[in-house]
């Protein structure tokens, strides 16, 4: 099988022009192509006026490795990569020890399929509830002001990405194919198809919710256990080597072998772990607000006359400034045709992010315009960054009138540093609502600062990005974790043997593919310690 990458076509190419375009590339003749699948279909927009398509292409031809030899110093006519994921073990009969997972998101969810799919009976435990009853706990605080600490955009079945705008892509490097495996496993659980070949694919929420259930009954089919309502709040360490969890203060599970899928905002499990003495160091993250703007605004300055393209879809954008105090400035989960949510898991405190639905046609688009951060921004180790997040939290908490609401203002608004009073035409659309104030002082200066001065240059790149009712929403604390908990090449803790920590609340991942992707090396690496332990023994 051949693969041709980069290959470009108009936009409005008719279907009959796809291969007429491979036949000339390769120069072969029409006789000679045998057979041809898109790999991946992106799109370039640069000149608006102009798209193309940018197809990655596997083709079947006659006479493969003439061809091949034909193009051998052409970087965008290669072989194609098997990208089929391979298991690195596999059990004909179960063994005694069973590995645990500490979290039921994209992570842990990734890491219990392949184990149960290598035949090693992983057991999760996941703090929150199943999907469908979490489900009616998170629209709880959208829709009536009230928290479950437990069961919440963060926690519960699906991890925090299950409430969101579900894109799944990523910068990750994967020279193993891990997120195909990710994506592979999506479809087959009920994921349309096109996100194994569209270059920047996305679910959106209601499909998320029941491809989490079909997943979950694979991996219980498979003698895997998923245990719901179960925290782990202590654990069983003995001369440097995990022996066991501690479930809910009371019940003790033995194993040698756990994987901490936490995500980021378990902040009560880190300050456990800490106290355990589990390294851990703080790294940096991003802190802002959620941007709102028609979403015809941003169609139209991204697509021009193609804005409404099927093959487009909504449009989204990607932006960086660089601040005159040295701060960057960038855009961050853009969420196309969605909405903003409250996502605090919390009590007291107001935090925001975005979310869709697959057709992502609501009225708004949003996204994070976040600034950067460092450990010297929140100086006193590693939980610093925590009691950081949690200050500016409980403080869009009271600028938002103590309700949960959070606390808004007009971009015009901001730029001027007066309190806004009534929204224009942009409605924002976060639940339970908004509450209009002035956010100076909703995050530190050198972020108000930055954040002023970029949204004028951001309107450089997108016309109408700086319009004066375009709505901010605040805070943005919860980006990516604010700690690492360091893990050595073995991918054990660095001084626990036994602890896997993986994800995004470890400082691995950023996002729901890399997070997967994070839980199958995990996963793999898991696999034959354990395997290598019991046929030790
Ligand atoms: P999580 O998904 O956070 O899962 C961790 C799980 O661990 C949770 O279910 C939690 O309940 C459980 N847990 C924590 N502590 C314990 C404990 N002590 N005992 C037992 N269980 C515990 N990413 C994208 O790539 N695309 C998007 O469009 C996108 N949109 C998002 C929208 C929203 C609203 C949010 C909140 C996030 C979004 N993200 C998105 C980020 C993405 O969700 C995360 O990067 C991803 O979920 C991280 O996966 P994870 O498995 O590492 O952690």
């Amino acid at each position: 099988m051949i693969r041709i990458t980069e290959l470009r076509l108009p936009l409005d190419h008719i279907p009959e022009a796809l291969p007429a375009a491979i036949i000339d590339r390769l120069g072969i003749a029409g006789t000679d192509l045998l057979n041809f699948e898109v790999f991946k279909r992106g799109y370039d927009a640069r000149k608006r006026d102009a798209i193309v398509l940018v197809y990655t292409l596997d083709i079947q031809v006659n006479n493969e490795a003439e061809v091949l030899a034909r193009h051998q110093h052409d970087q965008h006519v290669r072989v194609a990569p098997d990208t089929n994921y391979k298991f690195v073990a596999r059990l004909d009969a179960p063994v005694e020890a069973r590995p645990v997972i500490v979290g039921f998101g994209p992570c842990g969810l990734m890491a219990a399929l392949v184990l149960a799919q290598m035949g090693l009976r992983p057991i999760v435990l996941e703090r929150g509830k199943k999907v469908r009853e979490r489900t009616k706990d998170t629209w709880g605080l959208w829709r009536k002001n009230k928290l479950n600490t437990q069961s919440n955009v963060q926690f519960g079945e699906g991890g925090a990405g299950t409430f969101s705008d579900g894109k799944l892509y990523s910068q990750i490097k994967d020279p193993h194919h891990y997120g195909r495996k990710v994506l592979t496993e999506f479809v087959k659980a009920g994921a349309p198809e096109e996100i194994l070949y569209v270059s920047k694919p996305h679910i959106g929420t209601f499909r998320l919710v029941s491809m989490i259930e079909n997943m979950r009954t694979e991996i219980e089919s498979l003698g895997g256990e998923i245990r719901f309502e179960q925290q782990v709040t202590d654990v069983i360490i003995e001369k440097d080597q995990l022996r066991g969890v501690i479930v809910n203060s009371e019940q003790e599970l033995r194993t040698d072998h756990v994987i901490l899928a936490l995500g980021h905002s378990a902040r009560d499990t880190f300050e456990m772990l800490h106290e355990r003495g589990v390294f851990m160091e703080a790294k940096p993250f991003s802190i802002g607000f959620r941007i709102e703007h028609p979403q015809s605004l941003i169609d139209r300055a991204r697509f021009g006359k193609s804005a409404g393209n099927p093959l487009l879809g909504a449009a989204d954008y990607k932006i960086v400034h660089h601040a005159k105090n040295g701060r960057g400035v960038y855009s961050f989960c853009m969420c196309p045709g969605g909405r903003v949510v409250a996502a605090t898991s919390e009590e007291g405190h107001v935090v925001t992010n975005g979310m869709s639905q697959y057709s992502r046609n609501e009225r708004n688009a949003n996204a994070g315009i976040v600034v950067g951060i460092t450990p010297d921004d929140y100086p006193g180790g590693p939980l610093a960054g925590i009691a950081f997040q949690r200050q500016w939290e409980k403080r869009a908490y009271e600028l938002g009138g103590g309700t949960y609401e959070a606390p808004a203002q007009l971009v015009g608004d901001f730029i001027k540093g007066k309190a806004s009073t009534s929204l224009g035409d942009v409605i924002p659309s976060y639940e339970p609502g908004v509450h209009l104030t002035d956010l100076a002082t909703a995050l530190p200066d050198y972020a108000i600062q930055a954040i002023r001065e970029a949204l004028p240059a951001f309107d450089r790149q997108i016309k109408g990005f700086n319009r004066y009712d375009a709505v901010l929403t605040g805070v943005e604390t919860r980006t990516s974790s604010p700690l690492r908990i360091t893990r050595g090449e073995n991918l054990q803790s660095l001084n626990i043997r036994g602890l896997y920590p993986a994800g995004e609340g470890a400082g691995y991942a950023g996002g729901i593919l890399s997070a997967g992707v994070d839980g199958i090396k995990v996963a793999e690496t898991v696999a034959i310690d354990l395997i290598k332990s019991c046929t030790a023994q």
